[in-house]
């Protein structure tokens, strides 16, 4: 069989051919390279990314003041790290309350350990007639009162900063819880010689509340009012109804509050008078406790005061 002989192809067609032929070849090379500068392409976009992640990664409890730095770049990329520059301000923030808050409260778990450890120890030391130890006895026992109500605040605050703090909310008198209130502080204000008056309006005055919790929070002001407040003094506690809220406010003629300490009377462990209050028992923790109690009803509290003018608290609570 002899060889078919060769077509002769149109010029056009013989051209395709050839180009398709060089297509063939450059067409991967082709593909190659866009990938190649696709991958070059991203790696740049995606640099700033992985230094985020690597400064970021470098951030730990140690150096949380430490800060990403933002790219001026206006896109999405500043954005993120603004945002996370500003998470990390906050996380900053709740630790330092924490670490402060911590530290605070074995200062004060400290004093009353320290007093009673040396009171022990002096009574063990020298032979002692039952009398003797029976006043220790007794100093020891008001220490130890002290001690564990102090245990309770700062248990009551930390549950309260974790949410384990459950107000058991029913239908709650006011106007009795409040008689109650005052019926408890009348012995400590008639020993003080600080008279204690009360305008109640004289019928049931019903609010969602825990009850105990309110409680809690009239006699943190009322002992306050009377604890600062010297002998022939007066403390007044008035409750009144107007728009859906009840008003409690507790007014004394006491010490007052000097008007710039007055932004952080209701800071954890604040004192004005920090040597005087802890000889009267006090750690700072009753206003605290006070706000969160009155804010966790969905009410608020609020303070008038002048330095040697008294000082009038009012708690707000929605009427249910
Ligand atoms: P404390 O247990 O020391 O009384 P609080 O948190 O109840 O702590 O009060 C904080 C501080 O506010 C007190 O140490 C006191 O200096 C001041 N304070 C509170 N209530 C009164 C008041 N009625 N009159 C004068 N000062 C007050």
């Amino acid at each position: 069989m002899g060889r078919p002989a060769p077509i002769d192809l149109p010029v056009g067609i013989a051209e395709e051919q050839g180009a398709a032929a060089a297509g063939g070849l450059f067409a991967p090379l082709a593909l190659l390279l866009a990938s190649a500068l696709g991958y070059w392409i991203s790696r740049k976009a995606l640099a700033p990314v992985d230094q985020i992640t690597q400064a970021a990664q470098q951030i730990s409890a140690q150096n949380l003041s430490a800060r990403l730095a933002v790219p001026r770049s206006g896109d999405e990329l500043q954005r993120l790290t603004e945002t996370l520059n500003q998470m990390l301000q906050r996380i900053e923030e709740a630790l330092d309350r924490i670490t402060r808050f911590s530290g605070d409260a074995s200062h004060e778990l400290r004093t009353p350990i320290t007093v009673m450890r040396t009171r022990v120890e002096l009574a063990l030391r020298h032979p002692r007639t039952p009398g003797e130890n029976q006043d220790t006895l007794e100093q020891l026992h008001s220490e130890l009162i002290q001690a564990s109500n102090l245990l309770d605040n700062l248990m009551l605050l930390a549950r309260a900063d974790s949410g384990a703090e459950q107000l058991r909310i029913a239908p709650a008198n006011i106007e009795d819880a409040l008689h109650e209130v005052l019926a408890q502080a009348a012995p400590l204000a008639g020993e003080k010689g600080v008279a204690l008056h009360s305008a109640l309006p004289g019928h049931a005055v019903w609010i969602a509340a825990d009850r105990s919790m309110l409680q809690r929070l009239f006699l943190i002001l009322i002992d306050n009012a009377v604890k600062y407040t010297p002998a022939s003094g007066r403390v007044s506690v008035e409750l009144t109804t107007m728009n859906g809220s009840a008003t409690v406010s507790v007014k004394d003629t006491g010490i007052g509050i000097p008007e710039d300490e007055l932004p952080r009377i209701f800071d954890r462990f604040y004192r004005v008078d920090k040597a005087r209050t802890r000889q009267a028992g006090g750690a700072g923790l009753g206003l605290s406790i006070g706000r969160w109690i009155a804010e966790a009803h969905g009410g608020s509290i609020r303070v008038e005061s002048r330095s040697g003018e008294g000082a009038k608290f009012e708690v707000v609570l929605p009427v249910a």
